[in-house]
């Protein structure tokens, strides 16, 4: 037994791991013996609860990392669940191709990126993980295995697409990736004043911009912030030097993000970007990925951990309510150190469960400070539920029951598709085993 965290690190649970190395002798070890079920576990960049288990089953699957075939005149990857989007992005850039799709870190193994179905910087133009995958080799709790994609059991694959690791454990996945000119992009940083003019510069940049966020300075209501977006560089060849990364070498006795810290470093941090406004020229890893430069970065919010709040609310309310939200973290004085706000585009998501829908997604971390931030978010899911909107359950550790069921509709569905021996303290939150 071991104690394991997720990210937001709120708690440090015993787990009984059980490390997977041999994707051929899966189903001997998580075959349901005990009646104790077990969740997979990737990297745990989960924030919350989706992949914890305490007292119960962890499946490691970050052994599970193997290439296992690739085909340079079509550009499918076939993998083992637990290669690292990093590690595949890497190997093949150099070669011409690219995943099509990866989250705000890449240090995220191929199996948590389709179980979260996770989402990028180019929604708008190219959905989430799920869409580019072309099959997956789930083995389930009983021993059975099942073979799905978007034309083979589509029923399978759309409940194991953002799933949440609940039908099976995924093995082996083909991704499709994608050409590219190389690892530098054609960047423009632009800071903009209010909401307004962020769902302006968000609407004229989908037809000729691939990428796309910004970070939004939620310690003041007005709603400015910096709009950065990108496009692939096709010149520049030369490969890039990569920087070691840094680690947060220890855990502070208290959060250094905090009430004195918050606003100066907001501060600081739009009059930077402000000062580097207009066009560049920047390496893909730290545009896409910029925390990723300080490892454990997590550790910055003390030994009490934090919350992460990612909700999608629909387009035609998603001005009032960001503003709404941004009136309520304000008012509570709890305010945000990374607050990213992105729209999505108007492509439905293949999975059952997946969190990207039509609309305007706003991502918020705030230190644990107990009962305090537990109102402050009952007060942001209050405007989550009446905007019609959901939380992302990958960054989730306590969001109630009836606003799962409200944004999540094909829950019902969904529920067909578990598997009997699979369980995580989210789905028993959340679906109540
Ligand atoms: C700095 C940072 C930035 C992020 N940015 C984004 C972003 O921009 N967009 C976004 O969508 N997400 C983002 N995330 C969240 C992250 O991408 C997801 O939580 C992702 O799923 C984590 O993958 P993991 O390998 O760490 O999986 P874990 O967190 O370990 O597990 C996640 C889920 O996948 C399941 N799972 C893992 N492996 C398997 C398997 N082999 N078979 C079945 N189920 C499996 C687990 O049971 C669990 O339900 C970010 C996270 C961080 C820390």
């Amino acid at each position: 037994m071991k104690p394991i965290s997720s990210w937001g690190r709120l708690s440090h649970d015993h787990h009984h791991v059980i490390p997977l190395h041999d994707r051929h002798n899966v189903a001997n070890l998580i075959k349901a013996k005990s009646g104790q079920p077990g969740i997979a576990y990737g990297m745990g960049r989960s924030y919350g609860d989706v992949a914890l288990n305490p007292n119960g089953s962890l499946w490691l699957t970050t052994g599970l990392n193997h290439l296992i075939h690739f085909d340079a005149s079509t550009g499918r990857l076939r993998c083992e669940s637990g290669a690292l989007l990093r590690d595949i992005q890497r190997l093949f850039i150099p070669r011409g191709w690219m995943l099509p799709v990866t989250p705000g870190t890449q240090m995220v193994t191929v199996g948590g990126a389709i179980a979260n179905d996770v989402h990028g910087k180019n929604h708008h133009l190219l959905g989430s993980f799920g869409d580019h995958i072309q099959h997956i080799r789930l083995i389930r709790t009983d021993g059975t295995e099942i073979e799905c994609g978007p034309s083979l059991n589509s029923e399978w694959f759309a409940a194991t697409v953002g799933g949440l690791g609940l039908t099976g454990l995924i093995v082996e996945a083909e991704i499709q990736l994608r050409p590219t000119s190389g690892p530098w992009l054609d960047t423009e940083t632009i800071p903009y004043a209010n909401l307004s003019e962020f769902f302006e510069l968000a609407d004229s940049s989908e037809m000729d911009w691939e990428h796309t966020v910004s970070w939004i300075d939620c310690m003041s209501n007005k709603g400015q912030g910096i709009f950065m977006r990108a496009n692939p560089n096709e010149d520049l060849k030369e490969a890039p030097k990569i920087k070691s990364e840094k680690k947060m070498p220890f855990v502070p006795p208290i959060s250094l993000v905090n009430s004195l810290t918050l606003r100066p470093f907001n501060f600081a941090y739009r009059n930077f970007q402000k000062y580097k406004a207009g066009f560049g020229i920047a390496h893909y890893e730290p545009f896409f990925y910029p925390l990723d430069k300080l490892l454990e970065w997590n550790r910055m919010y003390g030994p009490k951990g934090f919350y992460q709040y990612q909700s999608v609310i629909p387009r035609n309310v998603g001005q009032d309510a960001t503003q709404a939200m941004l009136k309520e973290i304000e008012k509570s004085g709890e305010g945000s150190f990374l607050a990213v706000l992105k729209t999505f585009g108007n492509k439905e998501s293949i999975g059952m469960l997946s969190f990207p829908k039509p609309g305007v997604t706003l991502a918020l971390d705030f230190p644990n400070h107990g009962l305090r931030t537990h109102k402050l978010l009952d007060r942001l899911d209050a405007i989550v539920k009446e905007a019609k909107g959901r939380i992302y359950a990958a960054k989730d550790a306590r969001m109630p029951r009836e606003l799962f069921e409200a944004g999540y509709p094909k829950l019902n569905e969904f529920i067909k598709y578990r598997d009997a021996g699979i369980s995580s303290s989210l789905s028993r939150r959340l679906l109540g085993s």
